[in-house]
């Protein structure tokens, strides 16, 4: 859930951390002045490629490394020196942690029993309540060695629930899953979040759709920087920069220049008709358009829009939920249509077909990775 006027809960700011090894050939890697905040009840997403240092940012917030420069504080207090136990911040890693040892309903009542002391009854009580609300009751007297990866994983996430952690962060919680538990801890994280008073959640996943459909909002990570933070229909209408809209996926990411407000060619000299405001005339005349996705359209009936880009079919590969089609449009570009229904039948490969954009399908960006939208300047 996302509460835009709840207090902040955590808040790393200005965060720099450099591991200590690093040879001639190798540089250490470090994270760079990174700021994220997350309020109460909120669920964050952090996205971004394989080594951008999520899983590094998050043990910092766990406590499990301690940044070279910067604060995190929780609700207001700095804890960037307290020990990762004495944080009311809880860490559910994508590997199997449950003591072998403990049956579940030990392993889900062991945090609150022995790190804070609650009594055996308080313990088992509420242990009892999130195995019955997890769908693990029923195994609440076996060894976690009987149990399915998923299920372990819930055990896990029960653990992390009871000691009611104000943060909770979630380490790659689908990494060792198959799509059917994936879809069950979907489930079940949907639940949770919809309950009042639930922990600050921070997911960090590599599963881009599970992110996004669990996160109200994202923050984007790359290369050990944090390249934007925002609620998600933000992000993904307006990507603030091109690796950012490559890191969302969600858009066709076009090179070329910008000839007018109203047509813009890529680099192999094939005109693309689009509709840009002033406000998005680029300072420079290379540049990139990204096309959203959802508003491209093959169908013309009731279309008003004056873009469109003519193509040609090179390919359909159909499958049971959607097919695809590949489009030649000077670059190709592939668009999911329904398996069935007439649209599935009406095209063919070799066929040359229009795009319809909707008026907002288009914004254009800088070249290089990094860069911002492009600041107001006037054509010429
Ligand atoms: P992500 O979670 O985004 O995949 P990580 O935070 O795990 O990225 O890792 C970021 C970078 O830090 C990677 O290049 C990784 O090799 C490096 N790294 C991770 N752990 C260590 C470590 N203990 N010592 C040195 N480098 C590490």
């Amino acid at each position: 859930m996302y509460f835009p006027s709840a207090p902040v809960t955590l808040e790393l700011s200005d965060i720099s951390f450099k591991y200590s090894i690093g040879d001639r050939h190798a540089r250490a890697f470090s994270l760079a002045q990174c700021n994220i905040s997350a309020r109460a009840g909120e669920t964050m997403g952090i996205l971004g490629p394989s080594g951008a240092g999520k899983s590094t940012l998050l043990s910092i917030i766990a406590g499990h490394l301690r940044p070279t420069t910067g604060a995190v504080r929780l609700r207001g207090r700095d804890i960037t020196q307290v020990r990762a136990g004495l944080r009311r911040i809880v860490t559910v890693f994508q590997e199997d942690s449950l003591f072998p040892h403990l049956t579940v309903e030990q392993n889900v009542a062991y945090g609150i029993a022995t790190l804070q002391r609650h009594s055996e009854i308080v313990a088992s009580t509420r242990a009892e309540h999130y195995l019955r609300r997890f769908g693990l009751f029923n195994h609440r007297t076996s060894s976690p060695a009987a149990l399915s990866v998923g299920e372990k994983q819930r055990v896990a996430l029960c653990r992390a629930l009871v000691a009611e952690p104000q943060v909770l962060l979630l380490d790659e919680p689908t990494a060792s899953l198959d799509c059917i538990q994936r879809d069950v801890l979907m489930d079940l994280l949907r639940e949770t979040l919809q309950c009042e008073k639930g922990p600050t959640i921070i997911i960090v996943s590599h599963d881009r759709d599970f992110a996004l459909d669990l996160c109200p909002t994202i923050a984007v990570l790359d290369e050990g920087k944090v390249l934007c933070q925002g609620e998600r229909e933000d992000l993904l209408a307006v990507p603030p920069s091109r690796r950012v809209a490559q890191i969302l996926g969600g858009h066709f990411i076009l090179d070329g220049q910008l000839e007018s407000e109203s047509m813009f060619r890529l680099s192999d000299g094939v005109p693309i008709p689009i509709k840009l405001s002033g406000r998005h005339a680029p300072a420079e005349r290379n540049c990139s358009i990204l096309i959203r996705k959802s508003e491209i359209s093959l169908d013309n009936r009731e279309h008003t829009s004056p873009c469109q880009i003519t193509g040609r079919i090179v390919r359909i590969t159909p499958s049971p939920l959607c097919s695809l089609v590949e489009v030649e449009i000077g670059r190709q570009i592939r668009i999911q249509i329904p398996s069935t229904g007439a649209q599935h039948a009406a095209y063919a490969a070799g066929d040359t077909i229009s795009l319809w954009l909707s008026e907002t399908a288009v914004q254009v960006v800088g070249r290089s990775p990094q860069s911002a939208d492009i600041p107001e300047v006037a054509l010429n």
